[in-house]
């Protein structure tokens, strides 16, 4: 809408990224520019971590943490359907390699059954193997719905769909342009 002020997001990484695609997603025309200082998305933590989709297993059951993990998963998974990005679902096996570690590992399991991560199970050292012939331990839980993406391809996907969503608008973005935060582009 046109009476909505503009916005500058600082940082083209996930989180700018994604912030800037939800405010023009919410209001479609709204002047949102995305200053960035490297001359590329995902330059710095978005495009060298894990690259996992987590699926709550580690977060308190019915904590705000928990939902929003599992809410948000989804959503991601849908944008990379959409956007033609591949996410892989190997699953993850969280590895115990002593008695003490099992017992989190079984405090770990009921959580993440709370959190409603039904598949989860706890697997011996044979079961271990049959997944991943390179791991050792006495036990492990084993989260087939735990997947993983190449979060560089998701940040210039956001991106591109915030490019595509300003061209709308008459505007252009060029993230590769931006020299610093004194210099804006918009999206
Ligand atoms: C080791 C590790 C592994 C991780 N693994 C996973 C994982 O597997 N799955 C997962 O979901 N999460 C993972 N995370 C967390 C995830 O990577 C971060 O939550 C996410 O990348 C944060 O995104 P961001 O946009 O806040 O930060 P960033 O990606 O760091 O983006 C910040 C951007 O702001 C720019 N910037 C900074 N200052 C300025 C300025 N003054 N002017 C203009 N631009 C500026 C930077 O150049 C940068 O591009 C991991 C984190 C770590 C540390």
């Amino acid at each position: 809408m046109a009476s909505e002020k503009p916005v500058v997001v600082v940082g083209a990484g996930l989180v700018g990224l994604a912030v800037a695609r939800q405010l023009l997603m919410d209001s479609p025309g709204r002047a949102v520019t995305v200053v960035e200082k490297e001359d590329t998305v995902a330059a710095h933590q978005s495009g060298r971590n894990s690259g996992v989709i987590h699926s709550g297993v580690y977060y308190a059951s019915g904590s705000i943490h928990a939902q929003l993990c599992r809410r948000g998963g989804a959503q991601l998974r849908e944008f990379c359907a959409d956007a033609g990005i591949p996410v892989l679902g190997f699953g993850k096996l969280i590895v115990a390699t002593n008695g003490d570690e099992a017992q989190r590992l079984r405090e770990l399991l009921e959580q993440a059954r709370a959190n409603g991560i039904v598949a989860a199970a706890m697997m011996g050292p044979m079961g271990i193997r049959d997944i991943e012939p390179h791991a050792r331990g006495v036990a492990a839980l084993h989260v087939p719905c735990t997947s993983s993406v190449d979060f560089t391809a998701v940040a210039a996907a956001i991106a591109e769909d915030i490019r595509r969503r300003g061209a709308r608008s008459g505007s252009a973005a060029k993230f590769g342009e931006v020299a610093s935060a004194r210099t804006a582009s918009t999206c």
